[in-house]
């Protein structure tokens, strides 16, 4: 019979090959980029095929009885309960059920060709003519053309998608979805999805979101009155709505976040929420350069887990695509660390004993995942983190205008943008719940346009099905994973902001999530995290309530939390995070605290950003 240690034995062996695999062919590491692509294909094969295979399941549910029945040691019947939750997220018991699975591969293989071949653009208003662009220079025409022409005509190229894809594929691919969730359980697709991606219902995610809306309409609807009164009727259109609302201080907050002292900002302030690494390794690759994937991610290479006695930390990765020199990037490259910082927090802390618990891959919830980031990346946008850390090279502190402006800015839009979120999400589930022979092209655009309309009063800035995700088939109906996020990073903020009087600096924080978040991985759901640490149900009331303030009361709320801050002590002390942590560029290593200690590790680091910086300008 199959053994907890087998399982972990094979599978670790395949992660690892993978992941090695990865990296390389993602971070660009060798001359040839075709064969490091091909290498990654195999080993990313394999692995599936590890998961996917039915009699591995099966296996491992025997071996889980026969553990329950024999009284085997509690550490052996967990593994094998985790291992068995994670086979049953990847393997499809019935053969017609796997058949059908590989066929909607096949559609989505092609959906993904056609939308690729698609010739996206816009056409200009002046000369009549056809302008290829991309989805991200589309979306900053929309955010900051001055010319509302263009601006129409650049909404019209991104709404040019919705008829496209139901005309080359989208149809069928929900058709299929749709016959696969119902023969596997669900009462459509989405419903089946989130069973095995949250472990939670349709049902219970809508009422999360219902009880958002309900929360944020009288906001968005003062927004709209206020924003009418100020421009016109018209600022309610797709095309204009995203630009009235968006305010940026990228250019005037930039001298306050040197890209050289990202590093050291990071270490310290982690070090002061009493975040460690559990002697994980963690490899930073954080500028751009050519050949490198152009998103930033953070991959577990080596799954963190106890092996009998024996503890096995973690291997990290984390990357970003920080340009040094450009208006912004200290700025990003901050964020990045605080984000990708917060996911190696997550996975390095996860004591377990297989490692199934603590790969990022399902059944690990990504929603949960990405409320670990998002909290500790919360952090830097309040107004007490930026007035103790945002200096300027000189060392002055952000002047308060200026951080009050910033928090203006990104204040007025948030609940209209919130909702604008949500409306993707309602969409989808509308796509899904259309009867098969009422299943048109026509009917589907109907049920988009209904849910913005109910949601925004008017059509949407982002047409749903111009976002990518409703078409591939990992990460279709998951758009609300982001919003379930958000829910869990605000009532997470709300229990430490009650209970302590504050986050920065707040030394009960890193603990207190290593102990209720981190330590048990994936063994448990979503909303029984957050109501063991919060002691509430998860719920959209935190969320809701911070969306909707108005920008005044966002600052009144910032002056007190300032007035409170000057009773917070400034960390002073080592910065010590437990574990081994590498600057990398490609494959030349900058700095490591293998041979140093992490302040001199940020010395190298800033020296090196600033030759960069030199280097580009
Ligand atoms: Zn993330």
């Amino acid at each position: 019979m199959i053994t907890a240690t087998d399982l972990s034995r094979e599978y670790e062996a395949l992660h690892v090959a993978k992941e090695a695999a990865f990296w390389t062919a993602y971070m660009g590491l060798t001359d040839d980029a075709t064969a490091a692509r091909n290498d990654l294909d195999k080993n990313e094969k394999a692995l599936s095929a590890w998961l996917q295979a039915p009699e591995r399941l099966a296996a491992a549910r025997e071996a889980l009885a026969d553990a329950e029945k024999n009284g085997a040691p509690e550490s052996e019947r967990v593994a094998l309960g985790g291992w068995v939750h994670m086979l049953k997220a990847h393997a499809i018991d019935s053969a017609e059920g796997r058949e059908l699975a590989a066929h909607i591969i096949d559609l989505e293989g092609a959906l993904a060709r056609k939308r690729g071949e698609m010739n996206l653009g816009y056409t200009d208003p002046k000369s009549g003519e056809f302008v290829p662009a991309s989805s991200v220079k589309i979306g900053t025409m929309m955010s900051a053309n001055p010319d509302e022409a263009m601006r129409k005509a650049a909404w019209e190229g991104l709404a040019a998608i919705e008829p496209y894809v139901l005309e080359n594929g989208y149809l069928e691919v929900v058709r299929k979805r749709n016959q696969l969730g119902r023969m596997l359980g669900g009462s459509d697709y989405y419903d089946w999805k989130v069973r095995g991606t949250e472990g939670m219902t349709k049902l219970e995610i809508f009422a999360l979101l219902d009880e958002l809306m309900e929360g944020t309409q009288k906001r968005h609807e003062q927004t709209l009155a206020e924003l009418r009164a100020e421009k016109g009727d018209e600022v309610s259109r797709p095309w204009n709505f995203r630009y009235a609302i968006s305010g940026d201080v990228t250019k005037e907050q930039d001298p306050y976040f040197p890209f050289s002292q990202s590093l050291e900002r990071w270490g310290r302030s982690f070090a002061a929420l009493g975040v460690e690494y559990r002697d994980s390794t963690m490899v930073l690759d954080l500028v751009d350069r050519k050949g490198k994937y152009e998103n930033g991610f953070c991959h577990m290479p080596v799954p963190a887990w106890r092996d009998g006695d024996t503890w096995r930390p973690a291997r990290i990765h984390f990357t970003a695509n920080a340009i040094p020199g450009m208006v912004g990037s200290g700025k990003r490259a901050t964020a990045t660390l605080f984000h990708e910082g917060g996911h190696a927090a997550h996975f390095s802390n996860v004591d377990m004993p297989a490692p199934c618990f603590s790969q990022e891959f399902a059944p690990t919830s990504v929603a949960f995942a990405e409320v670990q980031s998002m909290f500790l990346d919360s952090i830097l946008e309040d107004a007490d983190w930026q007035a103790r850390y945002a200096r300027n090279e000189q060392g002055e502190p952000m002047p308060l205008e200026l951080i009050e402006k910033g928090l203006r800015a990104s204040q007025r839009g948030n609940a209209s943008m919130l909702r604008a979120m949500c409306a993707i999400c309602y969409a989808e589930r509308a796509i899904y719940e259309i009867p098969d022979d009422e299943l048109t092209a026509e009917r589907v655009l109907k049920e988009i346009r209904a849910v913005e309309h109910r949601l925004l009063g008017d059509a949407s800035s982002r047409p749903a099905l111009s976002v990518p995700h409703l078409l591939a088939g990992e990460s279709s109906a998951y758009y609300h994973g982001y919003v379930l996020a958000l829910m869990g990073v605000h009532q997470t903020r709300e229990f430490f902001e009650k209970r302590d009087g504050h986050l920065m600096d707040n030394p009960k924080i890193g603990p207190d999530l290593q102990r209720v978040y981190w330590q048990p991985g994936n063994s448990m759901r979503f909303p029984e995290f957050i109501e063991k640490l919060t002691g509430q149900r998860v719920s959209a009331t935190a969320l809701a309530r911070s969306a909707s303030r108005t920008p005044d009361e966002a600052v009144a709320e910032a002056r007190a939390q300032l007035e409170r801050s000057k009773e917070i002590p400034e960390f002073t002390g080592e910065i010590a995070l437990g574990g081994t942590i590498s600057v990398a560029h490609g494959n030349e290593t900058i700095a490591s605290t293998d041979d140093s200690p992490f302040e001199t590790v940020c010395d190298k680091f800033a020296g090196w950003i600033k030759q960069q910086e030199t280097a580009g300008a």
